[in-house]
């Protein structure tokens, strides 16, 4: 098993990374918390391959289980549902000293921290990530939302969890393009950070969409810890952590104009990786191998890069994005593989050149 410390004085925790981990998540957790009441959040989706084992290896070691699941899907991340899981809190009589356990996606985690963050002021709270993007992603770092009809996930807060649990092994039943949606995550920790981890990319792609596991362990493995040493630098997004968001400027923008229901998160962020590559290019910062090595993994992902959006819809938006700073976008640009520069200086002129642009 593989540990990576998140240092955040009082708020440090682990995140253990492992195949075969979900049956040991009871007997690995009682060494850090005394058994205590649990409420176990899951999906319906999930619940169904996964919530048998992980409610057990709980059981197994004295903890007081209740699972409860929610219908799967990012339209369930509301207020709505959030009532609905306070209830199953105060059921299962929680107090302060409980616990709270997300099992499941991106989707699950958020809710559930979110819930683990407010109830009581605060219930400890761990997540079991099952989904690829969770795992690199959403549930290392203490974001926890809710959507809001006006903007996803503009009701939330900070909240770290007690710890961390990634089983490689709940990729094999994961749909193929949750897959590839995460592998983008994964190629954006390369360009911000790790020019190995690209080219590992690039050479060992065919074994990871085959679900190696050598290859997925090493790829979540690096994925948590850049992602962890970000969070350790920055734990409320002042300032180093804006890199995460390379190609999330644009690809939330592309997101928002088609009202979240053309593109998944991974494949509008793709698009935004090359759009700000390009930008990049236009501002003498980097050449144009780095856009093309990042496009031809993406191909290689099966996705596509048409949007046919027209360039001034994605601009109103992008001006209307919370990351707008004195009315200025922030960008983060690739200077080569592995390294990114923050840029408060795009011009309105570049923006609309490179979004002219086929892809
Ligand atoms: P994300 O993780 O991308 O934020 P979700 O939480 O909505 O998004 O998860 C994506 C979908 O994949 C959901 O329908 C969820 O039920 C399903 N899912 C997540 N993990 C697994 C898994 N390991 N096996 C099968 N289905 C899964
Ligand atoms: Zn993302």
């Amino acid at each position: 098993m593989k540990t990576i410390r998140i240092n955040l004085s009082a708020n440090s925790y682990n995140i253990y990374i492992d195949r075969g981990l979900l049956e040991k998540v009871g007997d690995t957790l009682v060494k850090e918390k005394t058994p205590c009441k649990t409420l176990l959040i899951t999906d319906k989706n999930i619940e169904k391959v996964y919530g048998n084992i992980v409610s057990e290896s709980l059981q197994r070691n004295k903890f007081d289980v209740r699972l409860v699941s929610i219908k799967p899907g990012e339209e369930q991340k509301t207020l709505e549902t959030a009532l609905t899981l306070y209830d199953a809190c105060f059921d299962h009589k929680l107090d302060r000293n409980s616990l709270i356990v997300a099992l499941g996606g991106g989707v699950v985690g958020d809710i559930s921290g979110f819930v683990a963050a407010t109830f009581m002021r605060g219930v400890p709270f761990v997540q079991v990530p099952t989904s690829l993007l969770a795992q690199v992603d959403s549930s290392i770092g203490g974001k926890v939302a809710v959507n809001h009809t006006r903007g996803k996930n503009m009701i939330g807060s900070f909240y770290q969890p007690k710890a961390v649990f990634i089983d490689a092994d709940t990729l094999s039943t994961l749909p193929a393009i949750e897959l590839v949606v995460g592998l983008v995550e994964v190629i954006k920790y390369g360009v911000i950070k790790d020019a190995e981890l690209f080219e590992y990319l690039e050479k060992h792609l065919y074994d990871v969409l085959q679900l190696d596991r050598e290859a997925l362990l090493k790829i979540i493995a690096t994925s948590c810890q850049i992602k962890a040493k970000v969070v350790e630098e920055d734990e409320k997004e002042k300032h180093l952590r804006a890199i995460l968001n390379y190609g999330h400027t644009i690809g939330h923008a592309i997101e928002a104009v088609t009202n979240y229901k053309k593109y998944r998160h991974g494949e509008a962020v793709a698009i935004g990786m090359i759009y700000a590559a390009g930008i990049a290019i236009e501002m003498g910062l980097t050449n144009n191998a780095v856009l093309e090595r990042q496009r031809s993994l993406i191909k290689r992902l099966g996705l596509s890069l048409k949007t046919g959006l027209k360039p001034e819809n994605i601009v109103k938006t992008l001006y209307a994005d919370k990351k707008v700073i004195a009315g200025r976008l922030r960008f983060i640009l690739p200077v080569k593989i592995g390294e990114v520069v923050i840029s408060d200086h795009v011009t309105e002129e570049i923006l609309y050149r490179v979004l002219s642009k086929p892809l």
